[in-house]
């Protein structure tokens, strides 16, 4: 038997950033919004744990500089400027024992050891020439060259500056070590990283959801966790849900359903109702393993990640990406521990085992005086087969907007932009300008 839970203006499906952004700005325009998570904790791929009083992020995850739609989230649920925690010293690239670092913005990339003068002038100009375009201009999918790793070969860069340099950058970015993403997706990414330094709030990633939750809340949501929706029964023109259905036999009966979930879960509950959009769905993952210890003494001093660039050849010794994220998120908090994140692609079959021991080993190449043994306890591994989708010319032509064959159905969520934390929170601000509008 079903029991009906009221109608509110508007059932959000899906607790991650992008359901989350779509619930507050409804809520700021004065509507009733109903969340429902499948999971037991709101946050969905942007989530963060808690080792010792140390946020722990669930995945090593940034937020680029110049994400706007993040931004204005962030201000609209009051969260302090200050917390959204620059790394100010950008990348570190390591070469064997030598190190080069280069700092957001172009200041960064004039001062940039890793790269020889020639072609330091050419990326300092590829990031003037994509700060300068508009930001609408940027969001185009491309038409010149097929992939970013394409158009780095067209801009003239080096095989050396391609391997040594862009691919360690933005391989553990794009999830993707081959760099075939979309050219104008890679010219957008690139921009948001020349407008400074990438950010981690002092809470962890998981901060934007928790705050944008507590703010919901007081604007009068609700927000259920361990609830999932299984299915929408439709009304008599068969153009319309009618009711939303949830596991265990409730339903709701909302005027308009915000879908904000993950591509599998999207292509479950559409699949009957509008194969047009589910055919459009990205299905190609882009997927990475990160592990988590707590150090007693620091790998290192500074705010910056480390990457590198002469990975092993075996791929089970390969870790792409360090980073002590308290030097980040508790900066001037005396004493440990430490929390030390170890980041691998795995897209395209990567082993997802054996990162722990391979962070020793990174550790130990890079540090031999550091004392792993003593100082390092391990405390999760996260793996995230489909952490994103990866984005090809073809696949981004392609995307779903955001309206769906069901009249009262808007789509939400990073399938219908691009695989990036601005992609969700702005796709969940769109759906909401689109249900705010057809409300009466
Ligand atoms: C390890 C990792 C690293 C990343 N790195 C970065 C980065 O550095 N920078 C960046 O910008 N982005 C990064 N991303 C991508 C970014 O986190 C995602 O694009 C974003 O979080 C997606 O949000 P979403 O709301 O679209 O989807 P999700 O976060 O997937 O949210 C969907 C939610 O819907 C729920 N759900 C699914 N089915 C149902 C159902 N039937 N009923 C109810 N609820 C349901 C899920 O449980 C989930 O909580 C990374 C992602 C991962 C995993």
């Amino acid at each position: 038997m079903s029991t009906s839970d009221g109608a509110p203006d508007c059932v959000v499906i899906g607790g991650g950033l992008s359901g989350l952004a779509a619930a507050h700005a409804l809520l700021r325009a004065g509507r009733t919004v109903h969340l429902v998570e499948a999971a037991d904790e709101l946050g969905g791929r942007a989530r963060t744990s808690w080792h010792r009083g140390r946020p722990v992020d669930e995945g090593f995850q940034v937020l680029l500089r110049g994400y706007r739609e993040v931004r204005a989230l962030a201000g609209a649920v009051g969260m302090p400027r200050h917390d959204m925690r620059p790394i100010s010293g950008g990348a570190v690239f390591q070469h064997g024992d030598r190190r080069h670092q280069l700092a957001g913005g172009p200041a960064g990339i004039a001062r940039f050891s890793g790269l020889s003068g020639g072609e330091r002038l050419r990326f300092a100009r590829f990031a003037a020439e994509v700060l300068r375009r508009p930001e609408a201009a940027l969001a185009e999918p491309a038409t010149e060259a097929q992939t970013a790793a394409e158009l780095l070969v067209e801009l003239g860069f080096s095989r050396e500056a391609i391997d040594g340099v862009f691919r360690p950058l933005f391989g553990p970015i794009l999830l993707d070590r081959t760099l075939s993403t979309d050219p104008g997706y890679f010219r957008w990414l690139v921009a948001m990283l020349a407008r400074g330094p990438a950010m981690i709030p002092s809470d962890g990633l998981g901060m934007v959801s928790d705050w944008t939750a507590s703010s919901a809340r007081q604007l009068g949501a609700t927000i259920e966790t361990g609830t999932r929706a299984t299915g929408f029964g439709l009304d008599a023109t068969a153009t319309r849900v009618a009711q939303v259905r949830l596991e265990g036999g409730r339903t709701l009966r909302p005027a308009y359903t915000v879908l904000a979930v993950d591509p599998p879960a999207a292509e479950a509950l559409l699949a009957e109702h509008d194969p047009g959009t589910v055919r459009r769905l990205p299905r190609d993952p882009a997927g990475t393993v990160t592990a988590a210890f707590a150090l007693s003494e620091p790998l290192y001093r500074g705010k910056a990640i480390v990457l590198d660039c002469d990975p092993p050849a075996d791929e089970r010794d390969r870790v792409d990406l360090v980073c002590q994220t308290t030097n980040i998120t508790r900066p001037n908090v005396p004493g440990g521990p430490h929390i030390l994140l170890a980041m691998r692609v795995t897209t395209g079959g990567g082993p997802t085992d054996g990162i722990e021991d391979a962070t020793e080993r990174v550790v130990r190449r890079w540090s031999p005086r550091y004392d792993w043994m003593r100082g390092a306890t391990h405390i999760g591994t996260y793996a995230h087969p489909f952490a994103q989708f990866r984005l090809s010319p073809e696949v981004r032509r392609e995307l779903p907007g955001p309206r769906t064959a069901l009249d009262n159905v808007i789509l939400a969520g990073d399938l219908t932009r691009h695989p990036s934390a601005e992609g969700a929170v702005g796709s969940g601000h769109q759906a909401a300008r689109i249900v705010d509008a057809l409300l009466p």
